[in-house]
């Protein structure tokens, strides 16, 4: 061998063993973790986080039927860890600015509506006629991109966004403030959006006392509240087996009421790339089969670079997954 060879690489051993990942170990590792940590909480009160929910029959059943709740996927509890970090990381920031957290984390029960919850921080500096009531919440950057004005929360397309502002007026309401304040981190950003959120007695009369009182007697007399049967809601619902065991969708389709945007782009993004991705396919499929077999092939202004690959018998195993075909309402094909 020259000086100017360079030497190949000793040869991996062959063996039965499987090969060495530390990333496969770490990611099925953290799945395991994530999964391990998935918990179901029945409610002994009502949550003012969750008043929010669309379906009182819903609240009815965390009350009264908790345990029986079918766990959330994995993935979500990613999220929810994360997002009770993000607090302490915001207080940090918005006392970096000057201002100063008044109270933190202040647990309270309103007894007669049956209601609990915990107020995240209460903001004030110089100057300010009042303590705010604030509440962190941590971000998408979809979902941050699309809220400027408290109406941007309360009238979200998302559900889980639009109980964010009976949250917060529920802590107006507890702490009799006129005034509070959304501070909201973009999880990737690391930018907050502040959205002043002004008290609505008139919401607060209709959708959290009301809606409380309701929720309370239904609980005492063991009476569930009547069924929504909002589609999308239902279908990904933790107590359907409980509260609509009688209804099946069966080849119904499955309505979704506030699709996310991203998904509305993407399926417009899909449709358009189609028939691009159809000659693309085309021509790559002709290039193939007109070019030689070579480990390298010189044509034109390219270069091609070939190697052989062997192809072993295997046996897949068995599973079960949804195939998806996809096309606009009224068009015949499918894709
Ligand atoms: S299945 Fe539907 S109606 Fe029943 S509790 Fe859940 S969301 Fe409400």
């Amino acid at each position: 061998m020259d000086a100017n060879t360079i030497a190949a690489a000793p040869a991996l051993e062959t063996s039965a063993e499987p090969v060495f990942s530390p990333a496969a170990e770490l990611a099925a590792k953290w799945q395991r973790y994530l999964e391990g940590r998935v918990s179901i909480h029945p409610w002994t009160t009502t949550r003012i986080s969750g008043i929010g929910d669309a379906c009182e029959r819903r609240i009815y059943y965390r009350r009264t039927e908790g345990n029986r709740e079918k766990p959330y996927d994995a993935g979500l509890q990613a999220i929810f860890d994360l997002g009770k970090h993000l607090e302490v990381y915001a207080v940090r920031k918005l006392e970096a600015m000057g201002f100063d957290v008044v109270q933190r984390g202040k647990d309270w029960h309103d007894l007669d509506l049956d209601v609990t919850g915990h107020v995240d921080l209460m903001l004030t500096r110089e100057g300010w006629p009042l303590d705010v009531v604030t509440e962190v919440k941590g971000l998408n950057e979809f979902t941050a991109g699309t809220i400027e004005t408290i109406d941007d929360i309360r009238h979200n397309p998302s559900p889980w966004v639009r109980k964010y502002f009976s949250q917060l007026q529920g802590y107006l309401y507890t702490e009799k403030k006129p005034l509070g304040l959304f501070a909201l981190l973009g999880k990737s950003s690391g930018d907050f959006t502040f959205v002043d959120c002004p008290r609505d007695d008139a919401f607060i009369d209709e959708h959290i006392v009301k809606k409380a009182l309701r929720i309370r007697d239904a609980v005492r007399a063991r009476e569930p509240l009547a069924r929504t049967l909002v589609t999308d809601e239902c279908v990904r619902c933790g107590f359907k087996h409980i509260c609509c065991p009688d209804i099946t969708y069966g080849d119904a389709p499955i309505v979704l009421e506030s699709p996310p945007k991203d998904l509305l782009d993407a399926l417009k993004t899909r449709e358009e790339l189609e028939q691009s991705k159809k000659l693309y396919e085309r021509a790559d499929k002709l290039v193939k089969s007109m070019l030689p077999d070579a480990p390298r092939v010189l044509v034109g202004d390219f270069e091609v670079d070939g190697k052989k690959q062997e192809r072993g018998a295997y046996t897949v195993k068995a599973a079960s997954f949804w195939v998806k075909k996809i096309h606009r309402i009224g068009h015949g094909g499918t894709h």
